[in-house]
């Protein structure tokens, strides 16, 4: 498996696995058919109710902790954050089995989130998170976290497919040393990503499906990629992206798809603010 180097020296496959929207009854099904096909890199989140059963395909794999990355995320907290984060991340490494995560993302840029960062931070130093980084977060928020904090985010999460391919901000964020990470590879099938023309020929020339050429073309950007299946032939579909290379006329072309919009909402709309940042989990 390909890997990238995060800012603070640890190694994330370019590749992993996203449970979003599995029902928790179906995720440890869903995550050991994951694992079996060779995934490594698992990414959950406390709002998806399903860390539990994650931990659970984790145990009974029996491969070796370190083989393993794992990301699960911090919902948004309200004051005091630093107490509420480090209770939230307790939960979470208690629901996974582990005794330390691999990466823990702040899920949404709203609450309090510089308390929220400031523990995220202290769980960082103590070896809790061997990483920490944010989701969600766009330019401004991202950088004025930053110039206002010690640790950088080692990663940002964000909505990016060839819909919404986010070259520029990557590039902002390769400057300040933050890896960019999609989330909704495939916009969710929206827009008809998998019946895409531009998409299904570069597949033809290639002898590989749409959602191999999304991944392809994710990965080969330096992207890291967590595309999301219930089905195991899917899984292995989308993890056997690497005995082929698109060549610039194709990632030229798969270029032009991009709208510069989300297929989803905008996490700077009021709207969205409001209904996300004042909803609270328990956990
Ligand atoms: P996605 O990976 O873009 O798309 C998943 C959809 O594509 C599912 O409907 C799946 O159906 C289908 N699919 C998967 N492989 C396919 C294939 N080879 N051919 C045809 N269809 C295929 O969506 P996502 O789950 O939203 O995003 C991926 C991961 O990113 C999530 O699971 C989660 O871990 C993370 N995420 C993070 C955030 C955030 O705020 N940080 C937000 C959203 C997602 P089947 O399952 O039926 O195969």
């Amino acid at each position: 498996m390909q890997t990238v180097i995060l800012n603070n020296g640890v190694e994330m496959p370019i590749l992993g696995f996203g449970v979003y929207q599995i029902p928790a009854e179906d995720t440890e099904r869903a995550v050991s058919e994951a694992l079996a096909a060779g995934y490594r890199l698992l990414d959950t989140a406390a709002a998806y109710g399903n860390e539990e059963a994650v931990g659970h395909a984790i145990k009974s794999s029996g491969i070796p902790r370190e083989e393993l990355f794992v990301t699960t995320k911090l919902w948004v907290q309200d004051t005091p954050a630093e107490d509420n984060a480090r209770r939230a991340f307790e939960t979470s490494l208690s629901k996974l089995g582990l005794e330390h995560l691999d990466l823990y993302l702040m899920h949404q840029p709203f609450g309090d989130v510089y308390g929220q960062w400031r523990a995220m931070e202290a769980l960082n130093r103590e070896g809790a998170a061997k990483a920490i980084g944010v989701a969600n977060f766009y330019p401004d928020r991202l950088v004025d976290l930053i110039v206002n904090n010690e640790i950088t985010p080692a990663v940002n999460q964000i909505e990016t497919h060839p819909f919404f391919q986010r070259a520029d901000y990557q590039g902002l964020m390769r400057e300040h040393g933050v890896q960019i990470q999609s989330w909704g590879g495939f916009a969710e099938g929206r827009n008809d990503l998998f019946a895409n023309p531009i998409l299904a020929e570069i597949g033809k020339e290639h002898g590989k499906s749409v959602a191999q050429v999304v991944l392809r073309w994710l990965t080969q950007r330096g992207v890291v990629a967590i595309p999301k299946s219930v089905r195991a032939e899917r899984m292995a579909e989308n993890f056997d992206v690497f005995d082929f290379r698109l060549t610039d006329e194709q990632m030229a072309r798969i270029a032009t798809l991009d709208t510069g919009t989300s297929q989803f909402f905008d996490h700077r709309d009021p709207v969205m603010v409001t209904r996300l940042g004042g909803h609270r989990i328990d956990g």
